[in-house]
């Protein structure tokens, strides 16, 4: 029993990555609000008189009709919803994007729905267009992709113990997921990386501000090593431990809109 006609449906997506296939293709992977990660053929996309043109090259914010295919959905059209023009002229740019998007694909699965972090993602490829590259853009999208997915670092209080930090530098732990106060740092194997007050201030007006307030601090080199590495690390357990198994699944397919509070740029 083989239906004659594909099921096809329309998305808001941005391509996340894409590669050649076959002699004309392309290979795309589409982020989207509502279906999460959509995996695709454009096909005869490479050709020079493609109708797909170059609306499924990298970063395209794109609406774009699909048909469902038995292992592989394909693109039959693209439009494109936002140009972005400046953000895929510039090298610097690009690649900030292109990093953007591997946190984004990484926080998401397939045919699971979230908006919130779509629209951060789309929102921050705006504000790469518009602006010039600031090294914070990236430290920002990786505190506010952990926000959504109801994954901060804990940078309040002591993350063992829950005591209030002086005001000085402390470490930071991957592995409990926040900084630890002198008391609670003694833990065998566990790897804990520098955090200077300098670093815990930034990290803490990055979790609660919106792009525009974060935008004007000149965060020196060290606290930007610093956040960067923490940021980094506390991605990658999060990653391995949460978001890959079948809890995170469910947790996305239950998505329910977040509060109106949520920052955003
Ligand atoms: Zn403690």
């Amino acid at each position: 029993m083989v239906s004659s006609r594909p099921h096809t449906y329309s998305v808001e997506a941005v391509v996340v990555r894409a590669s050649d296939f076959g002699e004309a293709d392309r290979l795309v992977t589409l982020l989207t609000p509502f279906r999460g990660l959509v995996r695709a053929v454009a096909r005869g996309a490479r050709k020079p008189k493609s109708r797909l043109g170059g609306n499924v090259d990298l970063l395209r914010h794109i609406k774009a009709s699909l048909a469902e295919g038995r292992s592989l959905h394909s693109v039959s059209q693209a439009e494109s919803l936002t140009s972005l023009r400046g953000l895929h002229s510039g090298l610097e740019k690009m690649s900030t994007g292109l990093y953007m998007a591997e946190v984004a694909e990484r926080f998401s699965v397939e045919g699971g729905p979230n908006p919130a972090l779509f629209n951060q993602f789309v929102q921050m490829l705006q504000v790469l267009d518009e602006e010039p590259v600031n090294p914070l853009m990236a430290r920002w999208f990786d505190m506010h992709v952990l926000r959504i997915n109801g994954f901060l670092p804990a940078i309040s209080d002591c993350v063992d113990c829950g005591s209030a930090l002086e005001p000085k530098d402390h470490v930071f732990s991957p592995a409990r997921g926040g900084l630890v106060c002198p008391e609670c740092r003694a833990t065998e194997n566990d790897v804990l990386l520098p955090a200077s007050m300098n670093t815990i201030k930034l990290l803490r007006h990055m979790a609660r501000s919106r792009w525009d307030a974060v935008r004007p601090v000149d965060a020196g080199e060290e606290e930007l090593r610093q956040a960067g590495r923490i940021l980094r690390e506390h991605m990658q357990f999060v990653l391995d431990r949460h978001v890959r198994s079948s809890a995170f699944m469910d947790e996305v397919t239950r998505w329910r809109p977040a509060g109106a509070n949520s920052p955003s740029p």
